[in-house]
């Protein structure tokens, strides 16, 4: 392994994995591989020490009784809360989001602390937003829209250190406002309420996130007809033409 190999943590995917959002190590595993760059996929389990020098880390969604136990375990643990003050690149999904912001209340009523690296609260929203998920990318460097699945009960409101990922066009994102927005940006940390695992239907995003925790600033272009078709279909399902884009 050389120095530059590129260490990626999935984080708790006992807790953090029932929706496949495990795929998206795979997606940048890949994406590293056909440029030749070497990575590592370092899975952080459940009272496993968190390191803190990863490059990237990713954590997905979870009901709420696994999302009130990864937070405990994460708190417990706090390598990703270091990583994330040095400002390492972090793709939290959903309740990976959740967590990360300053509190959430979850659907049960539970108002738990969450690790407070991301200025962001959640609470109940009184429904469940289920469905594709597409947004206006509102991050420099990302212009391709972003879409997802979303599946989540809760509300996410930002505080004025965080901003959101993108603008919705589809679906409910954060859940709150008008217009709608999805996702918290603080830092290194994307936020975001796509599942899919999402990095396989947005390669930019998954390209932007390897470059921004590489540091190199450009990538050679992949030519994958397989996941063009997978992005027009999703977006097309949503509605959206991607001649949109
Ligand atoms: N339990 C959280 C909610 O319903 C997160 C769900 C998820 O990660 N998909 O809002």
């Amino acid at each position: 392994m050389t120095e530059s190999t590129i260490r990626i943590g999935v984080v708790l995917p006992e807790v953090l994995g029932t929706y496949g959002d495990g795929g998206n190590a795979v997606v940048l595993q890949k994406r590293l591989e056909w440029r030749g760059i070497s990575s590592e996929v370092v899975s952080i389990g459940l009272g496993q020490p968190v390191p803190s020098d990863l490059d990237i880390y990713l954590l997905g969604g979870g009901e709420d009784a696994a999302q009130g136990l990864a937070t405990e375990n994460l708190r417990a643990n706090p390598g990703l809360q270091q990583a994330a003050g040095r400002g390492a690149t972090v793709l939290a999904i959903c309740a990976g989001m959740q967590i990360l912001g300053e509190w959430y209340t979850d659907a049960s009523g539970n108002h738990v602390a969450g690790l407070g690296v991301l200025d962001a609260r959640t609470f109940p929203q009184g429904k469940r937003s289920t469905g594709e998920l597409v947004s206006t990318p509102l991050v420099p460097g990302l212009t391709d829209l972003l879409t997802g699945f979303e599946n989540h009960g809760g509300a996410t409101e930002l505080g004025p250190d965080a901003r959101p990922l993108g603008r919705v066009l589809h679906g409910d994102g954060n859940a709150v406002g008008d217009p709608l927005s999805d996702g918290a940006v603080q830092g290194g940390i994307f936020g975001t309420y796509m599942h899919g695992p999402a990095l396989a239907r947005n390669p930019q995003f998954a390209d932007f996130l390897i470059m921004r925790a590489s540091g190199l600033d450009s990538l050679q272009p992949l030519d994958l007809p397989t996941v063009d078709k997978l992005r027009g279909e999703r977006l097309d399902a949503a509605g959206i033409s991607i001649g949109a884009e």
